[in-house]
């Protein structure tokens, strides 16, 4: 069994004590739990019918939305691929065709 690298500096002599795992590098110390859901960094978002979401993955919008300081709307229905899950109010980042960056609500959209 392979243990992972350390998820603070990357460090591969990673070792198991006890019940959690640590590195000799910078004395980082974690559970196998957490190192699991590091994946998505600890994140988690769901879209409007408590669908998981991850990074990569493909959602449509269910909800006409203005996109803030310009005349543009992400009509309903628009496909948008390769989010990026992130922190705060609005919590996918996400390029649109015809639109560029943004970001938008995950309960607004669904995963495709
Ligand atoms: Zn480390």
């Amino acid at each position: 069994m392979s243990l992972p690298p350390c998820p603070q500096c990357g460090s591969e002599y990673v070792y198991e004590d006890a019940n959690h795992l640590v590195c000799p590098e910078c004395a980082h110390e974690w559970t196998a739990d957490q190192a699991a859901a590091s994946d998505d960094d600890g994140l988690i978002v769901k879209d409007s019918v408590g669908n998981t979401l991850q990074d990569g993955d493909s959602i449509t919008v269910i909800k006409d939305l203005k996109v803030k300081g310009t005349s543009l709307v992400v009509k309903v229905g628009t496909k948008v691929r390769n989010i990026r899950l992130c922190e705060g109010d609005h919590d996918i980042d996400c390029k649109i065709d015809g639109i560029g960056a943004m970001k938008l609500k995950s309960e607004f959209v669904r995963k495709a």
